[in-house]
Protein backbone atom coordinates (compact mmCIF):
# COMPACT_ATOMS: atom_id res chain seq x y z
CA UNK A 1 0.00 0.00 0.00
CA UNK A 2 1.24 3.64 -0.93
CA UNK A 3 1.86 5.49 2.38
CA UNK A 4 2.25 9.53 2.51
CA UNK A 5 4.02 11.52 5.38
CA UNK A 6 1.16 14.54 5.43
CA UNK A 7 2.38 18.06 7.00
CA UNK A 8 -0.38 18.18 9.45
CA UNK A 9 -1.25 20.94 11.60
CA UNK A 10 -4.73 20.02 11.37
CA UNK A 11 -6.19 23.52 9.67
CA UNK A 12 -8.93 22.99 6.91
CA UNK A 13 -6.36 23.10 4.21
CA UNK A 14 -4.28 19.93 5.52
CA UNK A 15 -7.34 17.82 6.17
CA UNK A 16 -8.73 18.56 2.49
CA UNK A 17 -5.39 17.25 1.34
CA UNK A 18 -5.59 14.18 3.24
CA UNK A 19 -9.00 13.68 1.93
CA UNK A 20 -8.01 13.81 -1.64
CA UNK A 21 -5.14 11.06 -0.90
CA UNK A 22 -7.23 9.35 1.02
CA UNK A 23 -9.92 8.76 -1.28
CA UNK A 24 -6.77 7.41 -3.98
CA UNK A 25 -6.61 4.58 -1.12
CA UNK A 26 -3.49 5.94 0.03
CA UNK A 27 -2.41 5.42 3.86
CA UNK A 28 -1.52 8.59 5.55
CA UNK A 29 0.37 9.67 8.69
CA UNK A 30 0.16 12.78 9.93
CA UNK A 31 2.80 14.95 10.83
CA UNK A 32 2.42 17.91 13.19
CA UNK A 33 4.80 20.04 14.88
CA UNK A 34 4.70 21.52 18.20
CA UNK A 35 6.22 24.49 19.66
CA UNK A 36 5.67 27.56 22.09
CA UNK A 37 4.28 29.35 18.67
CA UNK A 38 1.38 26.83 18.07
CA UNK A 39 -0.08 23.75 19.21
CA UNK A 40 -1.01 20.25 18.70
CA UNK A 41 -4.55 20.23 19.75
CA UNK A 42 -6.15 21.12 16.36
CA UNK A 43 -4.05 18.41 14.72
CA UNK A 44 -5.06 15.65 16.92
CA UNK A 45 -8.86 16.71 16.76
CA UNK A 46 -8.04 16.73 12.95
CA UNK A 47 -6.62 13.33 13.08
CA UNK A 48 -9.11 11.71 14.85
CA UNK A 49 -11.78 12.88 12.58
CA UNK A 50 -9.48 11.35 9.86
CA UNK A 51 -8.64 8.56 11.66
CA UNK A 52 -5.36 8.51 10.33
CA UNK A 53 -2.37 7.74 12.69
CA UNK A 54 -0.53 11.56 13.64
CA UNK A 55 3.25 11.63 14.70
CA UNK A 56 4.36 14.62 16.70
CA UNK A 57 7.38 16.74 16.76
CA UNK A 58 8.14 18.48 19.76
CA UNK A 59 9.80 21.63 19.46
CA UNK A 60 9.42 23.11 22.87
CA UNK A 61 12.89 21.89 24.59
CA UNK A 62 16.54 20.81 23.68
CA UNK A 63 18.18 20.68 20.19
CA UNK A 64 14.91 21.05 18.39
CA UNK A 65 13.85 23.93 20.40
CA UNK A 66 17.25 26.05 19.55
CA UNK A 67 17.34 24.70 16.04
CA UNK A 68 13.63 26.26 15.55
CA UNK A 69 14.72 29.20 17.55
CA UNK A 70 16.99 29.86 15.35
CA UNK A 71 14.77 29.90 12.37
CA UNK A 72 12.35 32.30 14.11
CA UNK A 73 15.45 34.51 15.05
CA UNK A 74 17.23 35.05 11.68
CA UNK A 75 14.84 33.53 8.82
CA UNK A 76 17.02 33.27 5.38
CA UNK A 77 13.78 34.14 3.33
CA UNK A 78 12.98 37.18 5.71
CA UNK A 79 9.94 37.26 7.71
CA UNK A 80 5.97 37.71 6.83
CA UNK A 81 3.62 40.35 7.87
CA UNK A 82 4.62 40.11 11.40
CA UNK A 83 7.42 37.61 12.95
CA UNK A 84 6.49 34.57 11.10
CA UNK A 85 9.38 33.16 8.88
CA UNK A 86 7.01 30.53 7.03
CA UNK A 87 9.50 29.78 4.22
CA UNK A 88 11.94 28.68 6.39
CA UNK A 89 9.32 27.60 9.06
CA UNK A 90 8.49 25.21 6.02
CA UNK A 91 12.16 24.28 5.10
CA UNK A 92 12.65 23.56 8.28
CA UNK A 93 9.47 21.18 8.77
CA UNK A 94 10.19 19.39 5.76
CA UNK A 95 13.41 18.70 6.20
CA UNK A 96 12.58 17.08 9.46
CA UNK A 97 9.39 14.87 7.62
CA UNK A 98 12.21 13.80 4.99
CA UNK A 99 15.05 12.26 7.69
CA UNK A 100 11.55 10.31 8.62
CA UNK A 101 10.62 8.76 6.02
CA UNK A 102 12.49 5.67 5.95
CA UNK A 103 11.04 5.35 10.15
CA UNK A 104 7.16 5.82 8.45
CA UNK A 105 7.99 3.75 5.19
CA UNK A 106 6.19 6.92 3.71
CA UNK A 107 6.74 6.39 -0.23
CA UNK A 108 6.51 10.15 -0.08
CA UNK A 109 5.86 13.72 1.66
CA UNK A 110 2.58 15.63 1.21
CA UNK A 111 1.12 19.15 2.23
CA UNK A 112 -2.18 20.89 2.05
CA UNK A 113 -0.06 23.99 0.62
CA UNK A 114 -2.44 26.08 -1.93
CA UNK A 115 -1.20 28.02 -4.73
CA UNK A 116 -1.14 31.62 -4.19
CA UNK A 117 -3.28 30.84 -0.95
CA UNK A 118 -0.69 33.23 0.52
CA UNK A 119 1.22 36.09 -0.54
CA UNK A 120 4.98 35.12 1.00
CA UNK A 121 4.78 31.67 1.05
CA UNK A 122 2.30 29.87 -1.18
CA UNK A 123 3.30 32.13 -4.66
CA UNK A 124 4.94 29.40 -7.21
CA UNK A 125 8.33 30.85 -6.46
CA UNK A 126 8.08 30.46 -3.00
CA UNK A 127 6.78 26.70 -3.10
CA UNK A 128 9.98 26.22 -5.54
CA UNK A 129 12.19 26.95 -2.49
CA UNK A 130 10.83 25.41 -0.31
CA UNK A 131 10.69 22.46 -2.46
CA UNK A 132 14.51 22.32 -3.27
CA UNK A 133 15.50 23.82 -0.11
CA UNK A 134 14.30 21.12 2.01
CA UNK A 135 15.80 18.25 -0.60
CA UNK A 136 12.45 16.81 -1.39
CA UNK A 137 12.57 18.53 -5.39
CA UNK A 138 10.19 16.21 -7.60
CA UNK A 139 9.17 14.19 -4.08
CA UNK A 140 6.86 17.10 -2.67
CA UNK A 141 3.20 16.79 -3.63
CA UNK A 142 0.98 19.07 -2.93
CA UNK A 143 -2.26 17.42 -3.71
CA UNK A 144 -4.12 20.52 -3.55
CA UNK A 145 -2.94 22.50 -6.28
CA UNK A 146 -1.15 19.88 -8.12
CA UNK A 147 -2.47 19.94 -11.38
CA UNK A 148 -1.46 23.54 -11.49
CA UNK A 149 2.44 22.31 -10.56
CA UNK A 150 4.92 20.85 -12.11
CA UNK A 151 4.49 16.61 -12.36
CA UNK A 152 6.32 15.54 -9.26
CA UNK A 153 8.46 11.75 -9.50
CA UNK A 154 5.29 10.14 -7.77
CA UNK A 155 2.97 11.14 -10.35
CA UNK A 156 5.17 10.52 -13.02
CA UNK A 157 5.74 7.00 -11.48
CA UNK A 158 1.94 6.55 -11.41
CA UNK A 159 2.34 6.04 -7.35
CA UNK A 160 -0.56 8.64 -7.18
CA UNK A 161 -2.86 9.43 -9.98
CA UNK A 162 -2.19 13.12 -11.13
CA UNK A 163 -5.90 13.24 -13.03
CA UNK A 164 -7.78 13.18 -9.22
CA UNK A 165 -5.72 15.36 -7.71
CA UNK A 166 -6.88 19.12 -7.64
CA UNK A 167 -5.96 22.60 -9.35
CA UNK A 168 -7.07 24.97 -6.50
CA UNK A 169 -5.48 28.42 -6.22
CA UNK A 170 -6.01 31.70 -4.38
CA UNK A 171 -7.33 32.56 -1.12
CA UNK A 172 -10.98 31.58 -1.38
CA UNK A 173 -11.45 28.35 0.94
CA UNK A 174 -14.40 27.59 -0.63
CA UNK A 175 -13.45 23.76 -2.12
CA UNK A 176 -11.34 23.14 0.81
CA UNK A 177 -14.23 23.99 2.39
CA UNK A 178 -16.66 21.28 0.19
CA UNK A 179 -14.48 18.78 0.73
CA UNK A 180 -14.37 18.84 4.10
CA UNK A 181 -18.65 19.55 4.60
CA UNK A 182 -18.77 16.74 1.96
CA UNK A 183 -17.34 14.13 4.01
CA UNK A 184 -19.09 15.21 7.31
CA UNK A 185 -15.79 16.41 8.74
CA UNK A 186 -15.61 19.34 11.19
CA UNK A 187 -12.63 22.17 10.55
CA UNK A 188 -10.99 24.56 13.04
CA UNK A 189 -12.13 28.32 11.29
CA UNK A 190 -8.97 29.84 9.15
CA UNK A 191 -7.51 32.17 10.99
CA UNK A 192 -5.02 32.27 13.89
CA UNK A 193 -3.58 28.97 15.38
CA UNK A 194 0.42 30.57 15.01
CA UNK A 195 1.57 32.98 17.05
CA UNK A 196 4.43 34.46 15.13
CA UNK A 197 1.66 35.84 12.80
CA UNK A 198 0.24 38.21 15.49
CA UNK A 199 1.98 41.41 15.41
CA UNK A 200 1.08 42.67 19.17
CA UNK A 201 3.43 39.28 19.81
CA UNK A 202 6.14 40.13 17.39
CA UNK A 203 7.10 43.39 19.51
CA UNK A 204 7.38 41.09 22.73
CA UNK A 205 9.88 38.51 20.56
CA UNK A 206 12.08 41.15 18.68
CA UNK A 207 12.66 42.80 22.28
CA UNK A 208 13.54 39.04 23.76
CA UNK A 209 15.41 38.54 21.10
CA UNK A 210 16.82 42.06 21.42
CA UNK A 211 17.50 41.70 25.43
CA UNK A 212 18.64 38.29 26.18
CA UNK A 213 21.11 36.07 24.44
CA UNK A 214 20.31 32.80 25.82
CA UNK A 215 16.47 32.59 25.69
CA UNK A 216 14.80 29.28 27.30
CA UNK A 217 11.16 28.01 26.45
CA UNK A 218 10.03 29.86 29.52
CA UNK A 219 10.64 33.39 28.35
CA UNK A 220 8.65 32.94 25.30
CA UNK A 221 5.53 31.60 27.66
CA UNK A 222 6.15 34.74 29.42
CA UNK A 223 5.50 37.10 26.32
CA UNK A 224 1.98 35.01 26.19
CA UNK A 225 0.42 36.87 29.53
CA UNK A 226 0.05 40.44 30.56
CA UNK A 227 0.82 44.28 29.49
CA UNK A 228 4.83 44.40 28.46
CA UNK A 229 6.77 47.30 29.53
CA UNK A 230 10.53 47.92 29.32
CA UNK A 231 12.36 50.14 31.51
CA UNK A 232 16.24 49.69 30.45
CA UNK A 233 17.08 46.07 31.19
CA UNK A 234 14.26 45.61 33.36
CA UNK A 235 10.49 44.38 31.96
CA UNK A 236 7.46 44.79 33.84
CA UNK A 237 4.57 42.90 32.97
CA UNK A 238 0.80 43.64 34.40
CA UNK A 239 -1.32 41.07 34.71
CA UNK A 240 -5.22 41.69 32.93
CA UNK A 241 -6.94 39.16 35.01
CA UNK A 242 -6.91 36.72 37.27
CA UNK A 243 -5.60 34.49 35.35
CA UNK A 244 -2.61 35.80 34.58
CA UNK A 245 -2.45 37.20 38.14
CA UNK A 246 -1.49 33.55 39.09
CA UNK A 247 0.88 32.69 35.66
CA UNK A 248 2.60 36.05 36.77
CA UNK A 249 3.13 34.81 40.67
CA UNK A 250 4.24 31.36 38.97
CA UNK A 251 6.70 33.00 36.50
CA UNK A 252 8.37 34.65 39.37
CA UNK A 253 12.14 34.06 39.31
CA UNK A 254 14.28 34.94 42.62
CA UNK A 255 15.77 37.81 41.37
CA UNK A 256 12.19 39.45 39.94
CA UNK A 257 9.73 41.75 42.17
CA UNK A 258 6.06 41.13 42.55
CA UNK A 259 3.80 44.38 42.96
CA UNK A 260 0.33 44.94 43.64
CA UNK A 261 -1.76 47.64 45.27
CA UNK A 262 -2.90 48.27 48.81
CA UNK A 263 -6.40 48.29 49.95
CA UNK A 264 -7.80 48.40 46.15
CA UNK A 265 -8.56 45.49 43.77
CA UNK A 266 -5.99 45.77 40.74
CA UNK A 267 -3.20 44.10 39.07
CA UNK A 268 -0.07 41.51 40.09
CA UNK A 269 2.91 43.24 38.17
CA UNK A 270 5.89 41.40 37.41
CA UNK A 271 9.01 43.17 37.35
CA UNK A 272 11.81 41.20 35.90
CA UNK A 273 15.89 41.11 36.31
CA UNK A 274 17.02 42.81 39.30
CA UNK A 275 15.25 45.74 39.60
CA UNK A 276 17.02 49.21 40.41
CA UNK A 277 14.91 51.66 42.87
CA UNK A 278 14.18 53.96 40.00
CA UNK A 279 12.68 50.33 38.20
CA UNK A 280 10.50 49.56 41.11
CA UNK A 281 8.65 53.62 40.97
CA UNK A 282 8.08 53.11 37.68
CA UNK A 283 6.58 49.67 38.14
CA UNK A 284 4.99 50.92 40.91
CA UNK A 285 3.30 53.72 38.65
CA UNK A 286 2.12 51.34 36.07
CA UNK A 287 0.79 49.01 38.85
CA UNK A 288 -1.18 52.05 40.08
CA UNK A 289 -2.28 52.87 36.64
CA UNK A 290 -3.98 49.75 36.51
CA UNK A 291 -5.54 49.35 40.04
CA UNK A 292 -9.28 50.77 40.77
CA UNK A 293 -8.35 53.35 42.75
CA UNK A 294 -10.03 56.43 41.71
CA UNK A 295 -7.37 58.43 43.77
CA UNK A 296 -4.11 60.04 42.12
CA UNK A 297 -1.54 58.50 45.42
CA UNK A 298 -1.67 54.82 45.28
CA UNK A 299 0.07 53.04 48.19
CA UNK A 300 1.73 50.31 46.16
CA UNK A 301 3.59 46.78 48.16
CA UNK A 302 6.42 45.91 46.33
CA UNK A 303 8.55 43.15 49.11
CA UNK A 304 7.00 41.62 51.77
CA UNK A 305 6.68 44.51 54.54
CA UNK A 306 7.74 47.34 51.49
CA UNK A 307 5.48 50.03 50.50
CA UNK A 308 5.75 53.00 48.23
CA UNK A 309 3.33 55.50 47.06
CA UNK A 310 3.33 56.31 43.81
CA UNK A 311 0.81 58.68 41.50
CA UNK A 312 -0.79 56.63 38.66
CA UNK A 313 1.72 57.15 35.65
CA UNK A 314 -0.04 58.98 32.96
CA UNK A 315 -0.95 57.30 29.80
CA UNK A 316 1.19 59.11 27.80
CA UNK A 317 4.29 57.88 29.63
CA UNK A 318 2.92 54.36 29.94
CA UNK A 319 2.83 54.43 25.94
CA UNK A 320 6.74 55.43 25.81
CA UNK A 321 7.73 52.48 27.81
CA UNK A 322 5.18 50.19 26.15
CA UNK A 323 6.82 47.20 24.06
S1 LIG B 1 2.23 30.37 10.04
FE1 LIG B 1 3.68 29.82 11.66
S2 LIG B 1 3.71 27.57 11.66
FE2 LIG B 1 2.82 28.22 9.72
S3 LIG B 1 4.53 28.29 8.31
FE3 LIG B 1 4.28 30.34 9.14
S4 LIG B 1 5.67 30.44 10.87
FE4 LIG B 1 5.40 28.26 10.38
Amino acid sequence: MTRALVMFSGGLDSIAAVKVLQEQGIDVIGLNFSSNFFSKEKAEAGAKQLGIKLVNVDLTKGKQFKKYLNVVKKPKHGHGSAINPCIDCKIFMLKTAKSLMKRFKADFIATGEVLNERPMSQTKHALNIIEKESGLKGKLLRPLSARLLPQTDIEQKRIVDRGRLLKISGRSRKPQMKIAQDCGLDYPSPSGGCILCEKAFESKLRDLFKQKKRIRARDIETLKFGRHFRVGRNKIIVGRNEKENNVLLKLKNKSDVILEAVGVAGPITLLQNKASRSAIEVAAGVTARYCDSKKHFVTIRYRKGKFIEVSKLDDKSIDKIRI
